[in-house]
């Protein structure tokens, strides 16, 4: 009898410890690695086989635990991380997030149908929005966001992430784009490898317009493109030529608008590229 009682307490002893080895691993094993500020990325790795949320949202996991989510321009001071193993058992983690003051610019010789639209174009509009909106929540295993992302071209930074702009003295939503300005012509390569989900030579506010998947809902757009060199279902290496700086859409100057996504969550490249230098020069392709 209490030889049983013995190998009874003795095994939920084990169990106990089991329990507790594991959560302990799950904390362990969580790496993360990025930005914690509004329009930051995230990038880590989790104990293969766990599952991650934030905020109540699955982050995609690769088989060998790695991950990346992303923060918006709204995003809230603190956010919860989720990790669950395989029984359900899930430790919960909570991390800050700086909060960003935006600045305003001023953009001024815009044609004036780019900023208050006539009518007849509400619904080519609300069509284009829906069509980049789309492209940006395909979700796949890829792994293209593992790798370490170079600039697209080289040039002078002319505008930023989150600015609340106003064209031609009308406010309008704020800026989600680093703006890069190079001549008309100038080559645009991969930042990183990855997958063209849309290639559209003309939409309204950012014309010649491509994006870029890289995997686990992070993608890249460029905007105000002059041409593209790449057709939807492409598969892009780093580096590969993709397009060609242009000033169609809304703008008053050649320029690459080029954008972050974790799917419809607006993410700063900036951040990104931090500390990265750009290349020398890039090459024009075309002339004007
Ligand atoms: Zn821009």
């Amino acid at each position: 009898m209490i030889n049983r009682r013995c190998s009874l307490s003795l095994s939920w002893l084990i169990a106990f410890f089991a329990a507790w080895w594991t959560a302990g691993a799950a904390a362990e094993l969580l790496e993360l690695e990025g930005q914690w500020q509004q329009g930051g990325i995230i990038f880590g790795k989790v104990t293969p086989g766990y599952e991650l949320q934030l905020d109540g949202r699955r982050v995609r996991t690769t088989d060998g635990g790695e991950f990346v989510f992303g923060l918006g321009a709204d995003a809230p001071r603190q956010v919860t991380l989720a990790v669950r193993d395989a029984t359900g058992r899930a430790e919960t983690r909570t991390y800050e997030v700086k909060q960003r003051k935006y600045n305003e610019q001023r953009v001024n010789g815009v044609e004036q149908k780019h900023v208050t639209p006539p009518p007849e174009l509400l619904a080519r509009i609300e069509r284009e929005n829906a069509l980049t909106r789309k492209a940006r929540l395909l979700d796949d295993e890829r792994r293209d966001f593992l790798q370490d992302f170079i600039w697209p071209l080289s040039g002078p930074i002319t505008g930023v992430y989150g600015s609340r702009r106003v064209f031609n003295g009308v406010p309008r939503s704020p800026h989600y784009g680093l703006d890069i300005a190079a001549p008309t012509g100038t080559r645009v390569v991969a930042p990183a490898a990855g997958l063209i989900t849309l290639a559209e030579p003309d939409l309204f506010y950012s014309g010649g317009t491509l994006i870029l998947d890289h995997g686990h809902g992070l993608s890249s757009t460029f905007i105000h493109l002059s041409k593209i060199l790449v057709a939807v279902g492409d598969r892009v290496e780093q580096g590969q030529a993709i397009a060609e700086v242009g000033a169609t859409g809304r703008v008053t100057g050649p320029h690459l608008d080029w954008r972050m996504n974790w799917f419809d969550v607006r993410l700063d490249p900036a951040l990104l590229m931090e500390g990265k230098p750009m290349p020398a020069k890039s090459p024009r392709i075309s002339k004007e």
